[in-house]
């Protein structure tokens, strides 16, 4: 099963990152074998919302990794 994650399409992380590794997390999390493995999923699932520098292994990416637009 290969289905694309329910979230991709607006999940803030990668709307909002600017650096190309997220292809990478997206191939291997979102649009992969590893996606029952999101922490940011398990989240969302539970109702929650996940912050945004989370990525899908628990990892905490520093703030000015994100574009600021507001
Ligand atoms: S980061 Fe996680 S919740 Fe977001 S689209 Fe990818 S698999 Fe889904």
């Amino acid at each position: 099963m290969s289905d694309d994650c329910k979230y991709l399409e607006y999940c803030p992380i990668w709307e909002n990152l600017e650096s190309n590794l997220k292809y990478m997390w997206i191939k291997s999390y979102c649009q992969g074998i590893k996606q029952s493995e999101c922490v940011r999923k398990a989240i969302a699932d539970a109702g929650d919302k996940a912050p945004l520098e989370l990525l899908p292994d628990g990892t905490l990416l520093p703030k000015s990794a994100f574009s600021s637009d507001d």
